[in-house]
């Protein structure tokens, strides 16, 4: 197994204000955790390599680009409530947003097999004319229109298991086709999007699918529902590409947010998606860093992440099964019937 990671000391440059909770420590900590474990040496280190401007205005507006580009060099400043650029923001966000086509191309070259990039400013909440929630550009997005743009693939599905809606990513893809989402999010939360009725327009019809899960659910539940709906959905869809929107903020410590997942639900989460991505696409699959702000609970679900792509367990552990799943899914299938096999 070639397993990438993007791990560079470049993505500590983006500075934020004390106490914002997307931090550059959050990769401290994630690099310490890794460099620890002697397994973790077979890790193919792959380079960040900034995006092509014309790879950016294929999903964002000119404006958009213009905007974070006139903070290039500037004092850090407040672009909404919560997202900053300022001095390296700019180069650093090309570089996440490079670091995804790059891992992209490494796989289609048959370079790798898969892989992780832990990049920040994270990406999904990025809208194609706005920045928003500590996101600048939307690296997943743009990453999943290069590979159709470069005729590697016809269909990518992006899988978000971050706690919060990727709105950016659904609205990039809305009213298209060749770019299925899926986002498994707590709702009520910040952004507020995602309704379960929020399934796309025009020919893009069905291939925006929303979860809006109640607080306080468990690995179990997130199993199950993996299990029941979305892994039958990413196997209807057939993608050439998965690409997984991985935030690690539905952990049970987050300070963000009130799911209940551990390292083991993401262990679960992992092993079950890349034994899918091995039976759709050729094993084809990346995830990329979106949020996550308990460091401890961040690190050792992205240790446990890579872990369960370098050395595939034959089953992911064994869950306490949720009460919950069953009649979830039974309100959701009405809604998705009409597009998937659930
Ligand atoms: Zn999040």
């Amino acid at each position: 197994m070639r397993y990438g990671l993007v791990l560079d000391p470049v993505f500590l440059e983006h500075r934020v204000p004390p106490e914002h909770p997307e931090r550059p420590d959050r990769l401290r900590a994630i690099s310490e955790k890794l460099s620890a474990r002697s397994a973790f040496d077979r890790l193919v280190t792959v380079a960040p390599a900034p995006a092509a401007e014309e790879a950016i205005l294929r999903v964002h507006t000119r404006d958009h680009l213009a905007h974070i580009q006139g903070t290039r060099l500037q004092p850090l400043h407040p672009l909404d409530w919560d997202t900053y650029s300022g001095g390296a923001s700019h180069d650093v966000a090309l570089l996440a947003a490079g670091s995804v086509i790059r891992m992209i191309e490494l796989l289609f070259r048959g370079d790798l097999d898969s892989g992780f990039a832990a990049i920040r400013p994270p990406g999904h909440h990025a809208e194609p004319g706005k920045p928003m929630g500590f996101c600048l550009f939307n690296n997943v997005a743009v990453g999943a229109q290069w590979a159709l743009d470069q005729g590697l693939v016809r269909r990518v599905a992006i899988v978000d298991f971050d706690v919060h809606h990727g709105n950016g990513t659904q609205a990039a893809f809305y009213h298209r086709d060749d770019v299925l989402y899926v986002s498994l999010h707590q709702h009520p939360l910040y952004p507020g999007t995602g309704y379960y009725t929020e399934v796309g327009v025009g020919k893009g019809k069905g291939m925006t699918v929303n979860f809006p899960i109640p607080a306080g659910q468990t690995n179990g539940f997130y199993s199950s529902l993996l299990a029941g709906m979305v892994l039958p959905i990413l196997a209807g869809y057939e993608p050439g590409l998965i690409l997984v929107s991985a935030g690690f903020d539905a952990h049970r410590d987050d300070p963000l947010a009130g799911m209940l997942l551990d390292e083991r639900g993401y262990t679960r989460m992992a092993a079950d998606l890349n034994r899918a991505a091995g039976k759709i696409c050729g094993g084809r699959i990346l995830y990329v860093l979106e949020g996550g702000y308990n460091l401890k609970a961040l690190a050792g679900s992205v240790e446990t992440t890579v872990a369960a792509g370098l050395d595939p367990p034959e089953t992911g552990p064994e869950l306490e099964p949720s009460p919950n799943s069953e009649p979830y899914m039974d309100q959701l299938r009405p809604v998705l019937s009409p597009y998937w096999p659930v």
